[in-house]
């Protein structure tokens, strides 16, 4: 790992029993408050976009709009934001599923995605993987493509990434 990477993971503080008993949750509040950590992880997961050849990038609230946002400026994209129930205006499409910790549904805004848009699907964390194929299911839904994955830190032992089978997927972090 580089330098770099090693202390941006220092900057992620682990939370025992948050939200529920038994997790460990991984906050990444001091890292994005960290100017030169932040700068790190959002031209890292640029880098993954421009691989990938995307024209759009995707967040998922509310820690994956603070990177999707920063991440679409450095590519001179747009950005869109996949949010949590009733808060939008008029949704485009809506999917429920299933979390480590309960249930959740993610909303996708009316009149962002345009079909065949290539994007880049952004959060801070994948655990089980739940959240993210919701957003890129939304993505498809739209008709748009998912061009890559990208997240700051993978939770491994919950194998997240192998019910993303299939899908270009990059993280910074592995635990
Ligand atoms: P999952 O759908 O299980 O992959 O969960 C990923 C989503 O829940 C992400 O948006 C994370 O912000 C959040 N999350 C789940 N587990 C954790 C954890 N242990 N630490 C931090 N965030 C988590």
């Amino acid at each position: 790992m580089s330098s770099e990477l090693e202390r941006v993971s220092g900057l992620i503080r682990e939370v025992e029993d948050f939200p529920q008993p038994g997790v460990l949750f991984r906050d990444l509040s001091p890292l994005l408050a960290d100017a030169e950590g932040f700068r790190v992880v959002v031209e890292e997961m640029a880098a993954h976009g421009t691989e990938a050849d995307v024209d759009v990038v995707v967040g998922i609230e509310a820690r994956g709009f603070l990177l999707g946002a920063a991440v679409a400026l450095r590519l001179g994209l747009g950005v869109v934001g996949v949010r949590k129930p009733g808060k939008l205006p008029a949704v485009a499409h809506r999917v429920d599923y299933a979390l480590e910790y309960g249930t959740a549904t993610l909303e996708l805004p009316e009149g962002t995605l345009r079909r065949g848009a290539r994007a880049l699907v952004v959060d801070d964390v994948l655990a089980t993987g739940g959240t993210v194929e919701a957003a890129c299911s939304l993505v498809e839904h739209a008709e748009a493509e998912v061009s890559a994955v990208s997240v700051v830190m993978e939770l491994a032992a919950l194998n997240g990434r192998r019910r993303l089978a299939g899908r270009k997927v990059r993280s910074l972090l592995t635990v």
